[in-house]
């Protein structure tokens, strides 16, 4: 049981992460380095395949990455992959993909959800690709933050995984759940998180943080019911801790 100190810190903690816009420093780290290294290690050797990417959105040209993880937003990267052959066999290029009609790619990629809306930012991001980077896919943060739909997280899936750049962290639903609960981070501002974990984990594990992450939140640290019994980590766990 947390002391009632303790209690209250956390509390106001949580608080200052919701009302935190992204400009504040990041929130105190709740795990020190040392710890986080532990559970860090702990998750790759339960998920010896979560850091390969075959198989899934992230693995494929520039290109075909930045439009997957555009379309990834609230949805699967099975049912991304699903669309994948239709999509690219019709649009190879960023030059096709800008000059498609809105309502042929909204056909193709319909099943995600979203779909106007992906649709129109995945035609305006291959048209910016074109007129302003020449039909390449930037390798820097900066210029990757221009592209329609493109924000911090799917530029750096794009760097570290199509470009081979570790930037940041990618925190995605998975990431910024995992991150509260384990102790990693004591906001749910995704802008805090990411710069939390910068600070906890070493540059060339950042890519690897995130997909390690992600593996642990589909297998074992679901939203609704995370399996605690069984989770390699339960003795280190912020989350477990406080509901004891
Ligand atoms: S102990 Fe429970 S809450 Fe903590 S990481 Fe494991 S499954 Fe998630």
């Amino acid at each position: 049981m947390m002391a009632r100190g303790s209690r209250v810190a956390w509390s106001i903690l949580e608080r200052l992460g919701r009302f935190d816009g992204g400009s504040n420093p990041p929130c105190p780290i709740l795990m020190n380095q040392r710890d986080a290294k532990k559970v860090y290690s702990l998750l790759v050797q339960t998920y010896p395949d979560a850091r390969e990417p075959a198989g899934k959105i992230c693995r494929g040209t520039p290109f075909e990455v930045i439009i997957l993880t555009i379309l990834s937003a609230q949805t699967t990267d099975k049912a991304v992959l699903k669309v994948k052959p239709a999509l690219f066999g019709r649009y190879p290029t960023p030059a096709k993909l800008a000059i498609a009609k809105q309502e042929d790619v909204e056909e193709i990629i319909h099943s995600l959800g979203y779909y106007h809306a992906k649709a129109k930012n995945i035609i305006a991001a291959s048209q910016a690709l074109l007129d302003d980077f020449g039909g390449s896919v930037p390798a820097t943060m900066d210029e990757l933050l221009k592209i329609p739909g493109v924000g911090r997280k799917t530029a750096n899936i794009v760097l570290y995984h199509a470009l081979g750049k570790n930037e940041g962290v990618a925190v995605d639903t998975h990431v910024r759940r995992l991150a509260q609960r384990i102790g990693f981070s004591a906001t749910d501002n995704v802008t805090v998180i990411e710069k939390d974990l910068m600070a906890l984990f070493p540059k060339k594990d950042w890519g690897d943080v995130t997909d390690v992450l992600i593996a642990h939140g589909r297998a074992t640290c679901d939203a609704k019911k995370p399996l605690c019994a069984e989770c390699v980590i339960k003795g280190m766990c912020r989350w477990v801790k406080e509901n004891r």
